[in-house]
């Protein structure tokens, strides 16, 4: 009888497990940057030539390897980070398989120079495909410079499987814009042949992020902070005009891991809701800070999935940061851009100051007294609703307060609740049209100019939703109750919202076979014919419901106001336009409408100024 059994030779054996760590350049990159930062190092270089197909060294001043490790490094499963299986659940540095420098080694041409500060001397090694071909003694600077070259030079088959060289050239960038964000701290450079393409200093995350990205950055950056008992969020956010058609400047880390889910994602793509528009991609790089015992970071061997114990909580905890640094975001810069959020790296989070950074605003502009009074803060109110599964924190529990969020039906449009008060002047007569479309208003500090539908909108959306939330939506009975006949599937859908059509003060019920009879509509809409009124409200939902994932809520508010709004062409009275602006400012989100268009424009006196070449 025949063993026919044997093991693979150790080189054979490196070369299979490789195709797992290395599939292409970027991804020996990122072990060797990894590894750099693991070595602790304050400046890295990287050098790339032919989209690393020739060329990937990363150079590094970190604490070196002895002669021996250096030698060592190379073994498979040769690690210096974990001992035990108990140190598995507590990583926190980047390597722990002991595998990428062997799988670098056995599909191309490595060079390593490294040295100790202890040791006056370094070492030099070379390996072709496993066989090491070099090792001597070499002077070298403190740290270590690992070159690759040739990759795949012995499995050509898999060399022909690399993409052109732009896009190549572009999993590397994006590779060491991955750990360029993550560690501000760490200078770092990229060469391409030869030329400079990336020189960052050490500095902060708002600072890495501009030098990444470019200077168009500079004024679009919104720190973002939550901090619980398990989980840590910190980062930006970008403005909501700066989200861009494609998805690309996206970023989660996880213990400063980079990770990608597309579920978290969607956690942040949902506060931004009726901030952008459906098809445009927010910025943002978050970091998140949780215990390791509770992710696995080893699903996937390159380690960009993750899994946590508590994925919903995860969810929740990111979503709402995000919402409050938009929040924070349209109380001071949207209104006062003297108070620029950039570089403030003081990411506070104590909600007295959010709060009182919300009331002087309110004080400074705008004489809104209903606001002043209540005890519950504007970024407070974006928790509501956040985690549906509980009771927000800031739900107010005292009749007396909602009274005050919500806003009052009709009689808002009749009575000035929130008025401008223009400095010293009077209130009337610095306020006007323009085309019917805009108003012009004065302010402390220059103009304003409003887009009035989408500003409209915009008030009556978060009215809406409130009044959905609450349940407290006012109604004005028909004069004469209208039956309204629908095709069964139209039937089925509204039969689905009833519930949320009475929320907002719509009365209507069944009334026989696909028909439903119309009592009241909500009290604030001017209706001509509450008929028409319904059928328009029930087309829009089902385009937005097309057109946009929206839940059932959102879309009935966001239809309805879409209905409702004041449009474009329409004469208002000074008295309307004043109520506008002062309620478009008590909007938890002002600064855009619900599709995401822009609702006003400031010009500062410093632009007037400039103007005028003053
Ligand atoms: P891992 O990072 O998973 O431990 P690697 O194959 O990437 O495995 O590296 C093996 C070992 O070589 C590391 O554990 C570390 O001790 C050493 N090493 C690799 N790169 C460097 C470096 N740039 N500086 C210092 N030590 C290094
Ligand atoms: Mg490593």
């Amino acid at each position: 009888m025949n063993n026919v059994i044997q093991l693979l030779p150790d080189a054979i054996a490196n070369q299979i497990a490789a195709g797992e760590v290395v599939q292409r350049p970027a991804s020996a990159l990122k072990e060797l940057l990894e590894n750099a930062i693991d070595a602790g190092a304050s400046h890295i270089q990287v050098l790339i030539k032919d989209a690393g197909k020739q060329l990937v060294q990363v150079i590094d001043n970190g604490k070196g390897m002895s002669p021996t490790d250096a030698r060592m490094s190379f073994e498979r499963h040769a690690t210096s980070k974990i001992r035990t299986s108990q140190d598995l659940f507590a990583i926190r540095t980047f390597g722990f398989r002991g595998e990428a420098l062997a799988s670098i080694a056995a599909v191309a041409q490595v060079e390593m120079k490294t040295r100790q500060a202890d040791s006056e001397l370094g070492t030099l090694i070379q390996i072709d495909g496993s066989e090491v071909k070099k090792q001597e003694p070499v002077a070298a600077p403190v740290g270590t410079s690992i070159s690759m070259r040739n990759l795949f030079f012995n499995v050509p088959a898999r060399r022909n499987f690399l993409k052109s060289n732009p896009v190549e050239m572009r999993h590397l960038v994006e590779e060491f814009q991955r750990v360029a964000l993550s560690y501000p701290e760490v200078a770092f450079t990229l060469y391409q042949q030869d030329l400079e393409t990336y020189n960052l200093p050490s500095g902060k995350l708002s600072q890495r992020i501009v030098g990444l990205f470019g200077k168009s950055y500079q004024g679009q950056l919104v720190p973002c902070e939550e901090l619980t008992p398990h989980l840590n969020v910190k980062g930006y956010i970008g403005k909501p005009e700066s989200a861009k058609k494609t998805r690309g400047e996206q970023f989660f880390f996880v213990n400063n891991r980079y990770i990608k889910s597309s579920y978290l994602s969607h956690a942040v793509s949902s506060a931004f809701e009726g901030l952008i528009q459906a098809d445009q991609h927010p910025f943002y790089v978050l970091f998140l800070d949780i215990d390791p015992a509770h992710i696995d970071i080893n699903v996937h061997p390159t380690k960009t999935e993750i899994k946590f114990d508590d994925e919903r909580t995860v969810y929740a905890v990111i979503r709402s940061a995000v919402k409050q640094a938009l929040g924070a975001h349209h109380v001071a810069p949207s209104l006062d851009f003297s108070m620029d959020v950039n570089f403030q790296e003081n990411w506070t989070n104590d909600p007295e100051k959010k709060a009182q950074v919300d009331r002087e605003y309110s004080y400074k502009t705008f004489n809104t007294p209903e606001f002043k009074k209540s005890s519950v803060s504007g970024w407070e109110r974006l928790f509501e609703g956040n985690l549906s599964s509980t009771p927000s924190p800031s739900q107010p529990k005292d009749e007396g307060e909602t009274e005050i969020l919500t806003f009052p039906s009709r009689a808002s449009m009749d009575e000035p609740r929130f008025m401008i008060v223009p400095q010293e002047a009077e209130s009337t007569g610095t306020t006007f049209q323009v085309e019917q479309s805009y108003i012009v208003a004065q302010m402390s500090t220059g103009l304003m100019i409003l887009d009035q539908q989408s500003a409209h909108e915009r008030i009556l959306y978060e009215r809406y939703l409130k009044n959905i939330q609450t349940a407290k939506g006012a109604s004005q009975q028909c004069l004469f109750p209208a039956t309204v006949q629908l095709n069964p599937s139209d039937y089925a859908l509204v039969m689905d919202m009833v519930d949320e059509l009475h929320s907002l003060g719509f009365m209507v019920e069944p009334f026989g076979k696909d028909t439903f009879l119309i009592q009241g509509v909500p009290a604030d809409v001017t209706v001509k014919n509450e008929k028409d009124l319904f059928e328009g409200l029930l087309e829009q939902f089902k385009n937005f419901k097309n057109e946009l994932s929206l839940d059932k809520r959102e879309n009935l508010a966001r239809s309805l106001s879409r209905r409702s709004s004041i449009k474009k062409g329409q004469k208002l009275t000074p008295q309307e336009m004043e109520n506008l602006v002062g309620q478009l400012f008590a909007c938890q989100n002002p600064n855009y409408s619900p599709a995401g268009n822009k609702t006003f424009v400031k010009l500062d006196l410093n632009s007037i100024h400039s103007f005028f070449g003053k």
